[in-house]
């Protein structure tokens, strides 16, 4: 009866790493936890899965080479792409990840293909995310994104160029305004007291009070920030 061959020692804690004369050497590069091939580096891959209501999303963190990591990457962001939108929240978590999967994507392109080989070939990292229908499909909700961020930031640009010219004009007295908003929340707008949008005449009360049926203009409207002007209203024959 034969024994068995002793099992070699593999895996990323069995080797010791001996310097010359027994004094330990420097620290042995980090393998790859799936083959053992060298070089290899600590990255975080994400997945994210929405469900209309509920969500779920993964996490792989690990030490790979460059085959097994990019492997691992494209398929958690080729899945990503096709089962993350589906969710209001998801929709905000997918892009998220996507971006921060790209960040563990440049450590692992960073690495170059494996110089030691470990107890397994590595992974085989597959087509590029873009060659698989996934990253087509993506397409549509990130293109979707890009626009409503473009609009969002167009909107706003012009929402800080058109906010600029909102101190009104202090009115004058005999001219006419109509009011745009309410009376709390006053935008009186200048018009010609001929024309049939005029509504109120402006009256500068001086000392006295404002007459009988008369409004208050809010202090923004008067030249000095003090004095009320008087909104007489216009009579309509
Ligand atoms: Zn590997």
């Amino acid at each position: 009866m034969n024994t068995p061959p002793p099992i070699p020692p593999s895996g990323p804690y069995a080797a010791p790493y001996p310097g010359p004369y027994g004094v330990p050497g420097p620290a042995p590069a980090p393998m790859c936890e799936v083959c053992g091939a060298a070089p290899a580096a600590a990255v975080t891959i994400r997945a994210h899965q929405g469900m209309v209501v509920l969500m779920r999303s993964m996490r792989r963190q690990g030490v790979y080479c460059r085959p097994c990591g990019m492997a691992f990457f494209r398929e958690m962001q080729a899945d990503t792409m096709l089962q993350g939108w589906w969710g209001l929240l998801s929709a905000f978590v997918t892009p998220l990840f996507l971006l921060l999967n790209l960040g563990a994507r440049a450590t692992l392109r960073a690495l170059p293909e494996p110089t030691t080989w470990g107890w397994r070939p590595p992974l085989d990292p597959g087509k590029p995310i873009l060659k698989r229908p996934a990253g087509l499909i993506a397409l549509i909700p990130l293109i979707a994104i890009a626009v409503l961020v473009t609009a969002f930031t167009v909107l706003m640009i012009i929402g800080l160029v058109a906010g600029d010219d909102d101190t009104p004009k202090p009115l004058t007295a005999g001219s006419c305004v109509r009011n745009e908003g309410s009376w709390t929340d006053q935008d009186l707008q200048p018009v010609p007291c001929d024309s049939a949008l005029a509504a109120y005449r402006v009256k500068d009360p001086g000392t006295d009070e404002c007459p009988a049926g008369a409004y208050l203009a809010d202090l923004k409207y008067s030249g000095d920030g003090t004095t009320n002007l008087c909104l007489v209203p216009l009579s309509r024959r």
